[in-house]
């Protein structure tokens, strides 16, 4: 999760609490102890005196009284002083001295003697009594937690030493559909609940169904948590919520439990939403656990499973569940009656991330020259999450830098900072420095000479991330389908960084390694997914599946022969060798242009268009490009 949530449930075993309680426990009993074990002490002064100078005192007479306690000696004598009296306490040696109470006698001194003292039986028991009193706050606790995701539970001694209400809360939420920008299919589809929600009688009336379970799936960040408040701020009902990973290393039942009691407590307060987050984290596929089909996170999802078949058509609850592993869950979740209804989020095109950055930049102050048609333009990829990320980051930068408006070179920069990651300070010697500047040079010129890629913005030497240096395009648009000019172009600036390496060094380094890597890729699903080369033809030959909203592969076993494999490798050796011979020719052809361009590049380390086309193009003969920009 990117964005602080919901607030979390009050009456959960919170850690710092949890840490808060045991040194309470730990410091009451360390003091009980020392309270218990100390001697009662007579009034008035002691003094601590050795020995030998007690007997010293006995034998001049200056003692009147002694009291003998088991390993301490106290003398009280007159005080000349004061004309009081004084009291000396000393301890007595291991060894018994045989001449004491002899001495004691022939001086006359009163003598009392103390039988030592017996230990409380309240330190023996004080240690029991601590670990029974911490057993039942614990326990108490756990039961506590239970209504968590009500906003309280029946209330452990942390909720009352934390102040917390063990009351079950129930959440409002201000937001509406108009703070979810975008998303109008999903919006759409929701919003039939607000009707149902709002006057849950008329559906009934009729004896209409009204779905009960809503999945909403999608890339982290693209609003799910959102439109769920937004879907309980418009119908205006209480809303609970709760997250599929809280249920995770609870103990067996807890979850389970917890899961009873909130349905209790929505359908007491119907019409209500239920809102459980991360859904996969509990209701991934059974049996599949190492707990041998019962453990916990079973007890939970089986919980769920019979709330939701629970549900009467008459019940006003909702229950909305959001993931991005659709593809793990357990089928019986998805079956009809439970999470039957399925919303996608998808990431915003550049219309809706504009939309986003509108939601976002309210209250925002900004500079004259900030352009938020170009920030959208040059998101794409970004989700909602990222883009109110990006204004959060340049509303740090700008005051930062002490300034009152956010400009777009704060903007920019944020931009580079949530793609890429911080600026790092990183000594780069010289001769890297120039070859570094030469890849980057490479890439750019081949961005540049080819008008079927995208656009180039600018180049920086700048280290940021994991990166040394980057090239930055500008989509003019977002693509959707990507033809086989722009994908070879788009193979041809990859080893471009690399070519003009060979060409003006004459030699080649490993900065080239997440570009190869790239190209490859790019080769291989070219050939085996979009059959784009024309030996081999239209033959679905891929080894591996995109996550539809994670971004990763996920391996397949193959379904070809060997020798179809190596037909593929070859195919995509072949592609990768064109375009770096494509490369090559490009960088020999345009070496002055590019020679200039390394120059400047050294001396103020990231260059803009206007920079770049100085360099590249200074009688600005390329008029395809600037096609390609308006
Ligand atoms: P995750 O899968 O990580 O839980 P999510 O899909 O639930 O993420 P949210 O938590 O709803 O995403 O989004 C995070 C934040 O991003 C929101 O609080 C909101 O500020 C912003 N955001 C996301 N999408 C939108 C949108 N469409 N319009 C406005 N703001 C958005």
């Amino acid at each position: 999760m990117n964005t602080p949530k919901m607030p979390p449930p009050s009456g959960q075993p919170d850690e710092p609490g949890l840490a808060r309680m045991l040194w309470l426990f730990v410091f009451g009993f360390v003091a009980l102890t020392f309270l218990l074990t100390q001697q009662p002490s007579a009034p008035g002064a002691t003094a601590t005196v050795s020995y030998s100078e007690v007997k010293t005192l006995i034998r001049n007479g200056d003692v009147r009284e002694v009291t003998l306690e088991e390993n301490a000696i106290v003398a009280l004598l007159h005080d000349q002083r004061t004309d009081g009296v004084l009291r000396v306490r000393a301890i007595t040696p291991v060894q018994p001295d045989p001449t004491l109470l002899p001495q004691l006698e022939e001086m006359g001194v009163t003598v009392t003697a103390q039988a030592p003292r017996a230990p409380s039986t309240l330190i023996w028991l004080l240690p029991w009594i601590l670990i029974i009193a911490f057993y039942f706050w614990l326990s108490r606790r756990m039961i506590g937690g239970m209504g968590g995701g009500l906003g309280g539970g029946l209330g452990g001694m942390g909720d009352f030493l934390s102040g917390r209400s063990s009351k079950p809360a129930k959440l409002t939420s201000k937001v509406t559909f108009a703070d979810v920008a975008g998303q109008d299919e999903a919006k759409r589809e929701v919003s039939e609940l607000v009707e149902f929600l709002r006057d849950p009688d008329r559906f009934q009336r009729v004896g209409a169904t009204v779905p009960h379970g809503v999945l909403l799936m999608g890339p982290p960040g693209t609003g799910k948590t959102l439109l769920a408040r937004a879907l309980a701020g418009e119908a205006d009902v209480p809303f609970f919520s709760t997250s599929g990973s809280e249920f995770v290393e609870m103990f067996v039942g807890v979850g389970a439990g917890r899961v009873r009691k909130m349905f209790e407590a929505a359908r007491k307060h119907a019409p209500a939403i239920i809102f459980i987050d991360e859904l996969d984290s509990i209701g991934r596929t059974r049996g599949t656990g190492l707990g041998g089909g019962h453990d916990e996170r079973e007890q939970t999802l089986n919980q769920i499973l019979a709330e939701l078949d629970g549900f009467s058509a008459r019940e006003a609850v909702v229950v909305l569940a959001a993931t991005n592993r659709p593809d793990v869950l357990d089928p019986a979740l998805l079956r009809p009656g439970r999470f039957d209804r399925h919303v996608t989020l998808s990431l915003p095109d550049k219309d809706a991330r504009r939309a986003i950055l509108n939601v976002h930049i309210k209250g925002l102050p900004l500079h004259r020259d900030v352009d938020l048609d170009q920030v959208a333009a040059g998101t794409p990829g970004f989700s909602g999450a990222d883009l109110k990320n990006l204004l959060n980051e340049a509303a740090i930068t700008t005051a930062r830098r002490r300034a009152g408006d956010i400009t777009q070179a704060d903007l920019d920069e944020a931009r580079d900072k949530v793609m890429m990651g911080t600026v790092r300070t990183l000594a780069i010697q010289p001769d890297e420095r120039h070859r570094l500047a030469i890849h980057e040079a490479g890439h750019t010129a081949a961005a540049f000479y080819n008008p079927s890629g995208d656009p180039i913005y600018k180049v920086t030497i700048i280290p940021r991330g994991r990166s040394l240096g980057s090239t930055h395009m500008l989509p003019a648009h977002d693509r959707h389908t990507l033809s086989e000019a722009y994908l070879r172009a788009q193979l041809v600036t990859l080893l471009a960084g690399r070519a003009a390496e060979k060409l003006l060094l004459g030699s080649v380094s490993s900065g080239a390694d997440d570009d190869i890597r790239r190209a490859t890729a790019l080769a291989r699903s070219m050939v085996a997914r979009w059959g784009m080369d024309p030996d081999i033809g239209p033959v679905d030959l891929r080894d591996s599946e995109d996550h539809p909203f994670l971004g990763q592969q996920i391996s397949k076993p193959r379904s070809y022969s060997d020798e179809t494999a190596t037909r593929v490798d070859q195919a995509v050796i072949a592609l990768l060798q064109d375009a770096e011979a494509k490369a090559v020719a490009l960088i020999e052809d345009h070496r002055d242009q590019i020679t200039r361009l390394v120059t400047r590049l050294e001396a103020e380390e990231t260059l803009d268009l206007t920079a770049i086309r100085q360099c590249l193009d200074p009688d600005s003969k390329i008029k395809s490009f600037t096609r390609n920009r308006t």
